[in-house]
């Protein structure tokens, strides 16, 4: 969670990680010739992966409401590696949870927001730096392959101890916020179906599938994502979907 202020100076922790799956299929080309807009592509395919970046954006009915306060420096495509889910810990709705990250000062704030209704709101952009991880458990810099360098401002931050002392993976992730309180219920399948799609909509942006993580795995005292999440990240890390695949195929039989 991000939301309590506490959390300002919170950030996470982990032992193992997912290695990076795959190189971007064409990271050579500027991010901006990637996402220049269709109309100006007169030879564009109908299947090209710009078509489908736009097609899933589309689809997701992204919510753009950026702050200023919450960009902390450049994410080139190029350093792009894992997305980290967190939970609110509370039931306000994204426009809210935005509202109160820019309202209480801290600068803390992840990229993303899914409500439980499945609305996608954005409010930092993927080529800058969120400050949504924080930092995380002592050697998790190196388990993570992850470097504290200068592209992030740190503004804002305040040591937690030596115990935490890690504070590379703003710097190569991109974080998303479901709005969930751990313990009081499941998550609602419209959440997780649009979970599903932001996903997709980040592997086709970066033109690579980003390792997925909780933030308890970079911070191993932080509750989030809660225990009924479990089995969802799990299919997520191998399937890219809250759904297995084998159990998504044996409903269509
Ligand atoms: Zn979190």
């Amino acid at each position: 969670m991000l939301a309590a202020l506490t959390l300002t100076i919170m950030l996470s922790g982990c032992t193992e990680h997912s290695p990076i799956v795959a190189e971007s299929l064409y990271l050579d080309a500027p991010l901006q010739d990637r996402l220049a807009p269709v109309n100006s592509a007169t030879t564009e395919d109908a299947h090209s992966p710009r078509s489908d970046i736009r097609k899933l954006s589309q689809e997701l009915g992204i919510v753009e409401d950026y702050r200023a306060a919450f960009i902390h420096g450049e994410k080139p495509a190029e350093y792009q590696k894992y997305i980290v889910l967190h939970d609110t810990e509370g039931w306000g709705s994204p426009q809210s949870v935005i509202d109160y990250w820019d309202g209480n000062g801290s600068g803390v704030a992840a990229h993303f927001i899914v409500g439980v209704d499945g609305s996608v709101y954005q409010c930092v952009l993927l080529d800058k730096i969120a400050h949504h991880a924080g930092f995380g458990d002592i050697g998790n810099n190196q388990a993570f392959d992850v470097e504290d360098e200068s592209r992030d401002d740190r503004e804002g931050t305040v040591s937690i101890g030596p115990t935490y002392p890690d504070y590379g993976m703003n710097s190569y992730s991109v974080g998303i916020e479901m709005v969930h309180v751990g313990g009081d219920g499941d998550y609602p399948i419209e959440q997780l179906t649009a979970l599903d799609k932001l996903i997709a909509y980040i592997d086709a942006y970066f033109g690579l599938e980003s390792s997925i993580i909780d933030h308890k795995a970079w911070r191993s005292t932080n509750s989030d994502t809660s225990p009924e999440f479990a089995e969802y990240l799990r299919n997520y890390q191998e399937f890219r979907s809250y759904q297995a695949v084998s159990d998504a195929e044996s409903k269509l039989e």
